[in-house]
């Protein structure tokens, strides 16, 4: 009965591909198949600790052991390369009210977190917070948002135990050491995370400064172990 109720609706309101807004065929689960060709894809053999390409025999690659003391998380998983198709989805979700990504993003991070992420053990995930002045402007924490629904199907908590301390520029044409210094003391505990096992949640992992800032304030107040989980990784 459920499932003529299902297909009737269908018939009546087609669902409809969350990437470019054509009705979805029966075949096609939650992305038109137009629009998931033309999603670019991370390599398979990846860094566990930057969720970049593995470079050499070594399993973590040649950035990370020359920056060790940049990346103090455990792991770091992305979902899809920072470009094409993924960069435009990223930008309309953040900055667009493009909401209606989410059940897709938090589909395709949960998938990532599961073949990535190893058996890592979570208490549970922190989404990387804005500060109350973008938050007000912009009416949602996207990040916040897509907390909630990945948490749903890993079967974890949401843990907002983040705060800004201040105000930071928009990072995007910056150098690294310039987001650097200004992501330096951005965040500080609201609640305390002692003792939990977090999964931090970004959209981008660029330089890693912004998810450098947030993993050391959760381990300043007592966190027992932080990976990082972002929508994309710039390569
Ligand atoms: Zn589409
Ligand atoms: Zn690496």
């Amino acid at each position: 009965m459920v499932r003529i109720l299902s297909s009737i609706l269908d018939f009546l309101a087609p669902k409809l591909c969350p990437g470019c807004g054509r009705a979805l065929l029966s075949a096609e689960e939650e992305m038109c198949a137009d629009c998931l060709d033309e999603c670019a894809t991370l390599p398979e053999r990846r860094c566990p600790r930057c969720g970049g390409p593995a470079d050499g025999l070594l399993d973590e690659c040649r950035q990370c052991q020359l920056e060790d003391d940049d990346r103090p998380w455990k792991l770091a998983v992305s979902a899809f390369p920072f470009e094409g198709k993924a960069r435009h989805w990223i930008h309309e979700f953040k900055y667009r009210g493009g909401l209606h990504l989410a059940p897709f993003l938090a589909e395709r991070l949960a998938d990532a977190w599961r073949t990535y992420g190893g058996n890592e053990p979570l208490d549970g995930i922190v989404p990387v917070p804005l500060h109350w002045f973008r938050r007000l402007t912009r009416g949602y924490n996207q990040t916040d948002v897509l907390a909630g629904l990945l948490g749903r199907r890993l079967g974890l908590p949401k843990i907002p135990c983040l705060r800004r301390t201040r105000r930071t520029r928009q990072q995007a044409r910056m150098n690294k050491e310039e987001r650097r210094r200004n992501v330096r003391h951005a965040f500080a505990c609201r609640t305390s995370p002692a003792g939990r096992r977090l999964l931090l949640l970004d959209d981008v992992f660029t330089t890693g400064s912004t998810l450098k800032a947030a993993t050391e304030a959760l381990l300043d107040g007592g966190a027992s172990s932080v990976s990082v989980l972002t929508i994309a990784r710039d390569l």
